[in-house]
């Protein structure tokens, strides 16, 4: 479903991105681990078109959108979740979520409104509140909503348990299995090794804007390198 190959990115002389690759497959969950700054938001960046400069190839269900603009980018349903959810906190709920469909060229119906406050009960019951009052676990709901409200085919989500309690990183991790289940194509990047191994189907493993290990989820619980460098295990 998304294949890039060779992507390259830099803030400047900074080299964020240095020739990475991956791929996701249709239906599956992957994985992007790597310490802070290893590049991995960047990466997410780039494959959406926000890195001005940036060199590789993009391909999206078939077809090569390297050289689109976001908006064009997540009108195919290439949608990102960004790291620390960015709400706009002086809006409300609603307005929220309004925003996600704000790239596609038709207008949201009430029922699918309607389909998002039925999976989130805690946004439906502040619908009309300011996003600035959600604590942080709803303020993530908030997020994934409004992206849910783009159409994604593949949905990017960026550090989705950042300053979140086990509890709620729990809840925020069975959301993701759960749209996952209904089809949903998952990127996902995570600190959290053990959790983001566990949750995906596929890894790549970042460590200053470079590839150092890629392969299956279950083989990367056993490799030696990940579990030294980011499982705590010798
Ligand atoms: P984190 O988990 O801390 O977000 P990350 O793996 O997502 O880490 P990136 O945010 O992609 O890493 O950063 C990769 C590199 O690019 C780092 O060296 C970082 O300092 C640098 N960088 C990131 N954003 C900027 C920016 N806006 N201006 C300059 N350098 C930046």
């Amino acid at each position: 479903m998304l294949e890039a190959t060779g992507l390259a990115a830099a803030y400047g002389p900074v080299k964020a991105l240095d020739g990475v690759s991956l791929t996701v497959a249709q239906g599956e969950v992957a994985a992007v681990l790597g310490a802070n700054g290893a590049g991995k938001s960047t990466l997410l960046r780039t494959l959406l078109g926000l890195m001005p400069g940036a060199g590789g190839t993009v391909r999206f269900c078939g077809e090569d959108i390297s050289k689109l603009s976001t908006p064009e980018r997540v009108r195919r349903g290439l949608v990102l979740v960004p790291e620390g959810r960015r709400v706009l906190t002086g809006l409300t709920v609603e307005e929220n979520l309004l925003m996600g469909a704000y790239p596609r060229r038709d207008t949201p119906g009430a029922a699918e409104l309607d389909a998002i406050y039925g999976r989130f009960s805690n946004l439906a019951a502040r619908r009309h509140m300011k996003a600035g009052v959600l604590s942080g676990g709803e303020q993530q709901m908030l997020a994934i909503g409004r992206a849910m409200m783009a159409r994604p085919k593949l949905m990017m989500l960026d550090e989705p348990s950042l300053g979140l309690s086990p509890r709620l990183t729990s809840e925020v991790f069975a959301l993701i299995a759960a749209l996952n289940a209904e089809g949903m194509s998952i990127l996902l990047v995570e600190q959290n090794a053990l959790l983001a191994l566990e949750a995906s189907q596929r890894a790549l493993v970042l460590e200053l804007g470079r590839e150092v290990v890629a392969g299956t989820s279950a083989a990367l619980l056993k490799d030696d390198r990940v579990r030294g460098a980011y499982l705590g295990a010798a």
